[in-house]
């Protein structure tokens, strides 16, 4: 009896530790990139993680992180910027990874943010932004304005800002889904 006793209070006392290890880095990572509040439940930052894909939309997308706020998901995308302005191409990537997260996880999404250096800037996932997005989406597509890949550096395409509608993009050689 004494010795089930030990063995329950090693195990609830390892329990408490990964706990507390797990916390401990979630905080951190927050802190490191000044996150906004919210509950991480998806990042690429630090370890590799599945990509979000849409067969409907041909559609694959790695936003950097995941957050729930308020009962809803939404993507946060770091970028650096030389001259502190947004670029129209982070605006669309990002509104993509909105549409990935509609998709894949049938919820509305309101909007992403895009941190340039520490800098936060909300975007509303607009129906304005959504038609932009598929129009951009369907011309890249269709009107022969299609990019030619001259590298094999996945990292390269996971970064592009136009890996959202490039049909050339190694993250879709990687799924082979969409
Ligand atoms: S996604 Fe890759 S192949 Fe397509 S434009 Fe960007 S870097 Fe080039």
């Amino acid at each position: 009896m004494v010795n089930i006793l030990f063995v329950l209070i090693g195990i609830i006392a390892f329990s408490l530790c990964l706990f507390l290890i797990f916390r401990g880095l979630s905080m951190k990572i927050k802190s490191e990139n000044k996150l906004p509040s919210g509950n991480i439940f998806r990042t690429d930052l630090n370890k590799p993680s599945k990509a979000l894909v849409s067969d409907k939309y041909r559609l694959i997308g790695k936003p950097d992180y995941l957050l729930n706020v308020n009962g809803g998901i939404i993507p946060v995308e770091f970028k650096t910027s030389r001259d502190g302005k947004i670029k129209e191409g982070h605006i669309l990537q990002l509104a993509s990874y909105c549409l990935l997260i509609e998709e894949c996880y049938k919820q509305k999404v309101d909007y992403g943010i895009l941190d340039y250096n520490g800098d936060k800037y909300e975007i509303p996932f607009t129906d304005e932004l959504k038609n932009e997005l598929l129009n951009v989406m369907f011309n890249i597509r269709n009107e022969g304005e299609q990019p030619t890949r001259n590298h094999e550096n996945y990292g390269k395409c996971l970064n592009c800002s136009y890996n959202f509608g490039c049909p050339s993009s190694l993250l879709i050689k990687e799924n082979r889904k969409v």
